[in-house]
């Protein structure tokens, strides 16, 4: 197991939204991802599902959060803010999120786990390494994952697959 980090109420308030869009995501046939853009004030500025059943296998919300920011916030604004998401950053997301310069990021399931989950219902590992944020882009802070709603994300990731989750 990896450690663990406290999460506030709020925290897992918008976690929820982000399994809730990651639930939406999939029920439009696209991979469960969610993330929620969250502004110095705790307001919600951007959300985005994964929507890559189009074939760009680019378009991770993460990345379509960070692309927002950088259009409509200062630097001083996007340092503020916290990213909330159903599933830990993939390195492109945690790159950009690095480079436009965003602030913490607090995840329901890790990388880590969703990997052990594929490597358990038996599927080839991804193109692209399941690095952690911090492997990635040492200077964000990052927590996660949340036990219970973690649960709820491997089950939608197991009903993609159509696996017993
Ligand atoms: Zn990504």
């Amino acid at each position: 197991m990896e450690p663990q980090t406290d999460l506030n109420d709020d925290d897992r308030r918008f976690l929820t939204r982000c399994v809730d869009l990651a639930r939406e995501a999939l029920d439009a046939g696209d991979e469960p991802f969610g993330s929620v853009l969250v502004d110095a004030d705790g307001r919600e500025l951007f959300a985005d599902r994964n929507r890559v059943a189009g074939g760009d296998h680019t378009c991770h919300p993460e990345f379509e959060i960070a692309r927002w920011a950088a259009d409509h916030l200062t630097p001083q604004q996007r340092a503020e803010t916290v990213v909330f998401t159903s599933g830990e950053h993939c390195p492109m997301c945690s790159a950009a999120h690095a480079w436009v310069g965003l602030g913490r990021i607090v995840y329901a399931s890790s990388s880590q786990q969703l990997s052990a989950w594929h490597k358990e219902w038996g599927l080839a590992p991804g193109p692209v390494l399941p690095l952690p944020v911090q492997d990635v882009a040492p200077g964000i802070e990052v927590a996660g994952p949340d036990p219970e709603l973690s649960t709820q994300v491997r089950n939608l990731h197991a009903r993609l697959h159509g696996v017993d989750a």
